[in-house]
């Protein structure tokens, strides 16, 4: 690895470091804010850490590794490292597993003024609000505006609790819908493909009083009428986008409803949901995957009460600098009616869905999920999805391990079975760093034209 601590890179810190207090100061009094006590220091961190220039290909961060006491490392994006990420690994995978949903990083480093936080040393400090509860009213208040704008959501009437990333809130949503006392444990269903952490979730967690059980559709004729059901709905779906609903009817029938993907940046809004349960998370909506914060819409006030004791016993709510995390990026969601995160997010989902969909046109080996166009309330037009995840199957009859087959192109995707379906199917992440994308689409190009250079021959 190239030292960074150069004699050249020493000297420009040592320069570029006053040089940037100095404009920070004229900055501050400029604006009239000259009389900022205890936030200085902290600002210019902060400052400093974000000025770290790593070529566009990584970023420090203040909690990053440092070496012997100085500036903390630049994390280089996959396929880029050196000391400022401005070299870039020839024969390397091109990422497309997993969700992180850096695709909004250039958005909040577009609104660094507005949504930087700075949190004293003794904020929040006791276990409970002052209601004694753990949520934060303010963000609750927020939540339900956010929901009110966006149109994609009913909240009056219903109670709001919140979770550490929805994947908690799932937890707590399975507990409180399964009967305490029945004579067998509910059974928990999802339709295939789904997202694989509803299975692994609810076996390590498994109990008298649920079980999970596969498939949805195998149980949709079912004549056991007496037994529990709690049906996963992803609306979109993780992996393939569809704008689901619930297979399963009746008394015995429940439905948590997964809408992680419902915001404008991956799907139409065709109306508010107006589901018993639903689970929401800021992974997905912010992109701030990493500060754990989800949350559930909920109808009935019994279910909302073990959700909360659930939550309650499990971790004693989210964490207070989370909440005061998210009330803070909510407020700039919800600048100027959400039309600005909106507009970025769709843009920059519909150019990278138009890319993949043009790369793959001429392809006979690959072919992805359709997904029918929309009436959007929020962007009030007709419009087609732009999902987070692309749903790519290898069509060719002996290709029946299309990650093996991706992987031999160098790129990485997630297996089809991890979701309940064929391995003939794999997962593409959609919403990576621009960086993840453009290998991807690369490679892929590169694998479309072999095959159109074998077919010609
Ligand atoms: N539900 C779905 C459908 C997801 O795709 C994800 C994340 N990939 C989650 C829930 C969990 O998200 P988080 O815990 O970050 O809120």
């Amino acid at each position: 690895m190239a030292n960074i601590y150069s004699s050249k890179n020493i000297v420009l810190f040592l320069v570029a470091s006053p040089i940037l207090n100095l404009l920070f100061i004229i900055n501050l009094y400029a604006s009239g804010n000259w009389n900022l006590s205890w936030t200085f220091q902290a600002a210019t961190e902060a400052e400093a850490v974000a000025a770290i220039s790593c070529s566009g290909h990584g970023r420090a961060y203040l909690d990053g590794l440092v070496l012997d006491g100085k500036e903390p490392l630049c994390e280089c994006n996959s396929c880029y490292a050196g000391s400022d990420c401005s070299v870039f690994i020839p024969g390397c995978a091109a990422n497309a597993d997993g969700g992180n949903p850096l695709f909004l990083e250039p958005f909040w480093v577009q609104h660094a003024a507005s949504s930087a936080l700075l949190i004293a040393g003794w904020h929040r400090m006791s276990y409970t609000f002052n209601d004694h509860t753990f949520i934060s009213q303010e963000l609750e208040r927020l939540i339900r505006k956010l929901h009110a704008v966006v149109g994609n959501a009913v909240t009056d009437k219903r109670f709001i609790v919140f979770g550490a990333g929805s994947t908690q809130v799932i937890s707590a949503a399975v507990h409180a819908l399964s009967p305490d006392n029945a004579s067998s444990p509910a059974r928990v269903l999802a339709s295939i493909p789904y997202y694989p952490l509803y299975k692994i979730q609810t076996e390590l967690f498994e109990s008298v009083n649920f079980k999970f059980q596969g498939d949805t559709s195998q149980w949709k004729n079912s004549s056991d009428t007496g037994a529990n059901m709690i049906e996963f709905v992803t609306s979109p779906n993780n992996p393939d986008g569809q704008l689901n609903k619930a297979v399963l009817h009746g008394p015995h029938a429940k439905a948590i409803y997964d809408r992680a993907y419902y915001w404008p940046h991956f799907t139409p809004i065709p109306a508010p949901a107006d589901e018993d349960v639903m689970i929401f998370t800021l992974s997905k909506l912010t992109g701030h995957a990493g500060s754990r914060f989800g949350w559930a819409v909920i109808k009935d006030e019994s279910v909302f009460d073990r959700m909360i004791k659930h939550i309650g016993v499990n971790s004693i709510g989210v964490s207070r600098d989370s909440q005061l995390r998210a009330l803070k990026l909510l407020k700039v969601v919800l600048e100027g009616e959400g039309r600005e995160i909106f507009e970025f997010g769709h843009q920059t989902m519909k150019i990278r869905w138009e890319n993949l969909v043009k790369g793959l046109s001429s392809s006979n080996r690959f072919s992805l999920q359709k997904i029918e166009p929309q009436y959007c309330t929020f962007f009030h037009k007709v419009r087609e999805s732009s999902p987070a995840y692309a749903w790519l199957k290898c069509e060719r009859e002996e290709e029946k391990d299309c990650y093996a087959v991706l992987k031999a192109a160098n790129v990485i995707g997630h297996e089809g079975g991890v979701f309940g379906a064929e391995d003939r199917y794999l997962r593409l992440s959609m919403i990576g760093s621009q960086d993840d994308f453009d290998l991807l689409i690369d490679r892929l190009t590169k694998l479309v034209s072999e095959e159109a250079g074998a077919r010609i021959m």
